[in-house]
This record gives C-alpha cells, structure tokens and sequence, in this order.
C-alpha cells in the first residue's frame, strides 16, 4: 500500500537515495530541500519536494502543512538532514558546537514532534533516524558532530518506550563511510586510512543505507523498535 514517506534532505546524498528507494516501491514520497533543488527526475517522479530547514520550526511547520495537504498524514519520518562542521576541540567555537547539534539533534527534534502529532492521531507510525558510526565510535576532529550522532541514540531509544505502547516504532539507522559531499572533502590519505580500517575494505553506496532505511519502515520490521542499525562494512562491529 502507498503510504506517506517524508525524508529530510532528500535533495542529494543517502537522503536522495533513501527518497528513490520508497518512490520505487509506490510510495508518496516528499522531500524538504534547504539549498540546491532535487533532481529534476525525481521531481518528475511525482516526489514532492519542499523546502525547509530544519533549524526554524516555522519552515518546518509550513513544510509538513504542505505534505500533509498533498500527501496526508505523513506515516513513515526519516530524519535524515545533518551537517558536520569538524574541528579538534582546541580550535572548536561554541558556534561550531551548537550548528551541529541544532541541526543534527535539535533539527531531528523538530520535526520527529511535528510527526509525532499526525502520528499519534493515526495510532501508527515508523520513525527512523539517522546517526553515523561515528556517534558510537567517537571521532577525533569531529566531538560535536559524534555528540550530535550519539545523543540521537538516547532520543529514539527513549521514544521507543514513550510512543510504543502508540504503535510508533523509533529506529536509528548508523551508517559508516558512505561516498557522498559529506565525505568528498576528505583527502585521498583520510579515505585509505578510513578503507584500511572496514573490514568490508570499502566506502557504502547511498542505496544501502537505503535499503536498511525502508526495511525497517516495512511490515516485516513491525516488532523492531529503539534498535540502532550499523551499515557500515563493519567498522563499528560490538559498539
Ligand atoms: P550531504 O552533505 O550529501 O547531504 C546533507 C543533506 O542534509 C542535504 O540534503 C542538506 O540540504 C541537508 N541539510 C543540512 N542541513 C540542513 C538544514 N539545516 N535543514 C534542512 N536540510 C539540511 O550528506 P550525506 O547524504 O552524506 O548525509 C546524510 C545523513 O547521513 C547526515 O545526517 C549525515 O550525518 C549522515 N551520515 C553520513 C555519512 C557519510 O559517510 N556520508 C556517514 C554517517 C552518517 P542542502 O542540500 O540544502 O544543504
């Protein structure tokens, strides 16, 4: 059945792949863009796209009118949208700091408790958030962004106990090195260190993060909730 997907950035990145995945099963997919528009296929797809930033409650109030109008209720939510701004703690501003966590963690907030509304009115929901091997892991360069990643951990786990008795699953999907703009700004020498250290010996493709995304916003993932999936060629494994 068609239901209503809404991934945050799902312009470019494992947000674009995750916004094609649902699309290509039949789903009604939207997706909130900040700066540069999603590709013109998928727009000709039928995915709507709506701009928001996730950082103005407003934007993402208007944003969810706006799906909810054309889309209904939306009943699958992948927070998705996340920046990095990488500094060793001796260089990092409070600034840098809170960017992170208010896109990264406050964002995630933001629209999870707009979700929330129409979800708990429909007694049915599927949440899935977006974390990164690095919030489990730690990354030196990288503390507020791991603290970003981590506390999303805490959030979905506590929700998962709060909403479940309202049919809501809260999951976290925690990809490892995933070929991306994330990711291009690193130098040929951080990616072989990072490749040396995966035992899968390679960076991810945006599509499997995809994939783990949709499992478990599909029937056969209906008894998993405030669980945190690695997708990371096993770099994380035991964390
Ligand atoms: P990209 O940098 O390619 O894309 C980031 C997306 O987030 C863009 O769509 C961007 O929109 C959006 N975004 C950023 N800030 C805001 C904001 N304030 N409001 C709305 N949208 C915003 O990153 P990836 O695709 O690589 O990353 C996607 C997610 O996966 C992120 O949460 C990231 O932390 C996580 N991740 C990525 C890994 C990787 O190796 N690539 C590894 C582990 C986790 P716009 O285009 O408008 O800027």
């Amino acid at each position: 059945m068609s239901r209503s997907v809404l991934v945050t950035g799902g312009n470019r990145g494992i947000g674009l792949a995750i916004a094609r995945a649902f699309a290509a099963a039949g789903d009604k997919v939207a997706v909130t863009y900040r700066s540069g528009e999603p590709p013109a296929d998928l727009v000709a797809q039928g995915v709507l796209a709506v701009r928001c930033d996730i950082t103005d409650s407003e934007q993402v109030e208007q944003a969810y009118k706006e799906v909810e109008e054309k889309h209904g209720n939306v009943e699958v939510l992948v927070a998705n949208a996340g920046i990095t701004r990488d500094q060793l703690l001796i260089r990092m501003t409070e600034e840098d700091f809170s960017a992170v966590l208010d896109t990264n963690l406050v964002g995630t907030f933001r629209v999870v408790k707009r979700a929330n509304r129409g979800m708990l009115r429909a007694k049915k929901g599927r949440v899935v958030l977006i974390s990164s091997v690095v919030g489990l892991l730690g990354q030196g360069g990288q503390a507020n962004y791991a603290a970003s990643k981590a506390g999303l951990v805490g959030f979905a786990r506590s929700l998962a106990r709060e909403l479940g008795s309202r049919n809501i699953t809260f999951n976290v999907v925690a990809p490892g090195f995933v070929d991306t703009d994330m990711t291009r700004v690193l130098s040929d020498e951080q990616r072989a260190d990072i490749v040396a250290q995966v035992p899968l010996g390679r960076y991810g493709k945006a599509e499997e993060i995809a994939a783990a995304v949709r499992f478990l916003a599909s029937d056969e993932a209906s008894y998993i909730t405030g669980a945190v999936i690695p997708v990371d060629g096993g770099l994380g494994m035991g964390h």
